[in-house]
């Protein structure tokens, strides 16, 4: 059967056919400890009981009518989001690489309406990861993407992360935005220090730019907080936001203050699917259940337990762990062996991890897991330290 697929993903010999809370479950009743998270995406886990019973009553009721008519359900989203962030407005879409061509189209839009359309270029950092459209790999820059698709997207500026002089000598008359993710997550969970933010924040007031802050993996309280900028005290012009919003279900949106959106006009921008009923449902009760009292607390409560955890095995296993990274529920084990074995020894041991640049692996589990799924998780990731251990003492002896 796979061989109808394309062959784009290298994808493991393993099928799910349920999920619930923190776990995974095969066909044949194994358990897996999603740590993964569907690549940061089930923000609520797997099967939570409201995203169920929202979707379920509105799948009997409408599942979409375009974007030609009045949404009360993307409306109520909108207000939602704008309420309980930085922005004033908001567009939907169906991915992470779809907000951030939004993003960009919007800030150039900006300046093009302010009668400087010279104005477009935007600067991004290396290690970035801004998505698989043919501007966003402009964007991102990395070769091994890029290769084989032709020439590069127009309007790109690449310069060294957190490396605040670089980011002063690119900018020119034509420079636009500069477009960053707050700690970068394909990178490899590179954080980006709360005052390189600011100072970000402050080079695009002192130099007229709009500044994009790329939140599609750091958002929806991946971190700890609803979105990442929040740590640093700053607001961005621009937000793009995916992944979690849906809990599972595509959407991705560009958040906007009423200044950086001014340019954009009826007809300006659009999606077919965007915005989908059912998308945007999964979003209002993902967003109704983050905005419950005390919903972040437990976040950073339970993350920051996980972490300590983290942070003792890779006191126990050096040879094996040189760190661990990131933020909240985004978390990355920087690994002295290939990244892709340590993933394995992990699914051996029936923990799910993602792999990322930097020789790292991504540890995103759910923001609802409790404690108990997570030292059964320590533990398992114990065990393939063990065994990592074990194999490794034994090739010296030889
Ligand atoms: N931006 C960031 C920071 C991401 O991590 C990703 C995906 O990993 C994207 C954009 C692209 O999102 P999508 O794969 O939904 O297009």
């Amino acid at each position: 059967m796979s061989e109808a697929l394309m062959s784009t993903y290298a994808r493991q010999d393993l099928a799910f056919e349920r999920g619930e809370g923190s776990y995974l479950y095969t066909a044949d009743g194994r358990r897996y400890l999603d740590f993964g998270s569907g690549i940061a995406v089930t923000a609520l886990g797997h099967s939570h009981p409201r995203l169920v019973k929202a979707l379920q009553e509105q799948a009997a009721r409408l599942w979409h009518v375009s974007n030609l008519y009045k949404s009360p359900e993307q409306e109520e989203l909108a207000a939602k989001l704008v309420a309980h962030s930085f922005a004033d407005k908001a567009f939907f879409c169906n991915s992470g690489g779809e907000a951030n061509e939004g993003a960009v189209k919007i800030a150039r839009k900006y300046w093009a309406a302010k009668g400087k359309p010279e104005k477009y270029r935007v600067i991004t950092f290396d290690g970035a990861f801004h998505g698989r459209t043919l501007a966003m790999l402009s964007a991102t820059n990395n070769k091994k993407y890029l290769e084989g698709f032709g020439p590069k997207v127009e309007g790109f500026d690449h310069v060294p992360l957190n490396d605040l002089k670089a980011v002063k000598a690119a900018i020119t008359p034509e420079t636009a935005a500069i477009m960053v993710e707050p700690i970068q997550g394909e990178g490899g969970i590179r954080v980006v220090p709360t005052d390189v933010l600011r100072a970000l924040r402050q080079i695009c007031d002192e130099n007229d730019l709009l500044l994009i802050l790329d939140e599609v993996q750091t958002g929806m309280g991946r971190t700890g907080k609803l979105f990442a900028y929040e740590w640093a005290d700053i607001e961005p012009d621009i937000m793009s936001l995916a992944k979690g919003l849906g809990g599972g279900m595509p959407i991705g949106a560009v958040l906007a203050t009423d200044e950086a959106c001014s340019g954009m006009a009826p007809g300006t921008h659009g999606t077919t699917f965007g915005g989908n009923i059912l998308a945007v449902t999964a979003a209002n009760a993902v967003l109704d259940v983050m905005l419950e009292p005390g919903f972040f607390d437990g976040v950073q409560r339970r993350s920051s337990y996980f972490r300590q955890q983290l942070a003792m095995l890779s006191d126990r296993y050096p040879d094996l762990i040189e760190e661990v990274r990131g933020q909240g529920f985004l978390l990355a084990l920087k690994t002295r062996i290939p990244n892709g074995d340590f993933q394995a020894a992990l699914r051996d041991e029936h923990v799910l991890g993602v792999t990322a640049g930097d020789n790292t692996v991504r540890l995103m589990p759910a923001l609802t897991i409790p404690e108990k799924d997570l030292a059964e998780g320590i533990s398992r990731i114990e065990a393939a330290c063990r065994r990592l251990q074990g194999q490794m003492q034994a090739e010296a002896a030889k």
